[in-house]
């Protein structure tokens, strides 16, 4: 294929997921991942001092500066959670597609350019 038939439809394949972000973007997204935590108690002898711990708690982990915190997730919210966990995910996976395309159209645009290069004398 030639570099501009590549462009082409390279372009056109990132405007498309350009349009699918904008048209698709979710209400609300939470730049978090979901996590379950297993606990122990402070009952004595419980079973989770015999490694049985209690759980799965559902949480996220975020970036907060140049850490990452952990926050407990209320059970009744898990789901509500979860589906803006998952937003926030399948986003910045657009987000990645769409600069793995610019780059491949950058490489191309460079090919062009350099079949065309010539020295000043
Ligand atoms: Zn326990």
């Amino acid at each position: 294929m030639f570099p501009r038939q590549e462009i082409y439809l390279l372009q056109r394949k990132r405007n498309n997921l350009v349009w699918k972000l904008v048209n698709s973007l979710p209400e609300d997204m939470i730049p978090a991942s979901l996590m379950y935590i297993y606990k122990t108690c402070s009952t004595p002898n419980c079973k989770c001092k015999k490694g049985e711990k209690h759980g799965p708690y559902p949480a996220v982990q975020f970036k907060s500066g140049n850490k990452y915190k952990i926050k407990m997730i209320k059970r009744n919210e898990a789901d509500e959670v979860e589906t803006k966990v998952q937003a926030y995910r399948e986003y910045q996976e657009g987000l990645a597609e769409i600069n793995k395309l610019n780059a491949q159209i950058n490489k191309l645009l460079q090919k062009l350019r350099d079949k065309n290069l010539e020295e000043y004398p």
